[in-house]
């Protein structure tokens, strides 16, 4: 009984539907697994529709960028699709007074492009709002001549009204994650870009304190004996060993969900561990 606890579909960065994962995991047979896109729950209720359809256990969940040097990846498990304290936070991050979609509003109006965050809104319809529904409203009022042209010219990243993606502080995160029923895991540690133990043992130790519950040991991308340094790193930090593909379909040719790159088992006990210790 396997499972994957770290996937992408659609709704952030994967190729695939968030429903063609669920066939997907079927075909494989899994008996559960988590669909964690990036900064978004977005592609949940299409998931669980066919997950329930189709009789596999779907964890609902997402996968945040968080504050950190070098960067970090949570993942956060077993929360719903919503109003909660992270929920709402995220929301908030993107839409609200000082979130980013303002913040690019008010670049735009300094750079002669006046256009207000309730046209915005409305052209996005009832989805998330971001940088394509500006680019709509820019393509509309004349300011370019096309979607493309308003990323190369002004939104892509690094032109004049890019405007990063405000991100949560990891004990922050990890505390909003608790009180919303969800259980972070620590993705990919190789990633933190920490190389000397004992500066990985303080950054566990803290965030172990601020409620951190797994860590991915048990990536696509490790070897055996990297898989085995993070578990065993894990448990002496009192973490479950957790992990997962970090499937995104065509857009990481060669990784499948479930078994990586062909030597990955997350077996299905570390569930149940993962909801005893967030317990
Ligand atoms: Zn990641
Ligand atoms: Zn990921």
């Amino acid at each position: 009984m396997a499972v994957d606890l770290h996937t992408h579909s659609t709704a952030s960065d994967g190729s695939e539907t968030p429903s063609a994962l669920v066939d997907k995991a079927v075909d494989l047979g899994l008996s559960a697994f988590a669909l964690t896109d990036h900064d978004t729950l977005e592609g949940i209720e299409e998931a669980r529709a066919s997950a329930d359809k189709a009789g596999i256990d779907l964890i609902p969940g997402t996968e945040l960028s968080l504050e950190h040097e070098g960067g970090m990846h949570l993942v956060v498990l077993w929360l719903e699709p919503e109003p909660g304290p992270l929920q709402d936070r995220l929301a908030g991050l993107q839409f609200g007074r000082g979130g980013r979609n303002a913040a690019i509003v008010g670049l735009l109006e300094g750079l002669g492009m006046p256009l207000s965050l309730d046209e915005v809104i409305e052209e996005s319809g009832s989805g998330s709002v971001g940088r394509p529904h500006i680019a709509a409203v820019m393509l509309r009022k004349g300011y370019v001549e096309s979607i493309g042209e308003a990323f190369e010219l002004w939104l892509g990243a690094g032109k004049p009204a890019y405007a990063p993606r405000p991100r949560l502080a990891p004990e922050e995160a990890i505390g909003l994650a608790r009180d919303s029923g969800g259980v972070p895991v620590l993705a990919h540690p190789h990633t933190l870009g920490i190389n000397r133990s004992h500066e990985m043992a303080d950054l566990l130790v803290r965030l172990r304190s601020a409620g951190l519950v797994g860590l991915e040991a048990l990536c696509a991308a490790y070897q055996r004996h990297e898989r085995e340094g993070y578990a065993d790193l894990a448990r002496r930090f009192g973490l479950v060993v957790s992990g997962g593909s970090d499937y995104h379909g065509s857009y990481k040719p060669g990784l499948d969900m479930g078994t990586g790159y062909g030597d990955l088992a997350v077996p299905y006990d570390v569930v149940d561990q993962l909801r005893a210790g967030a317990a």
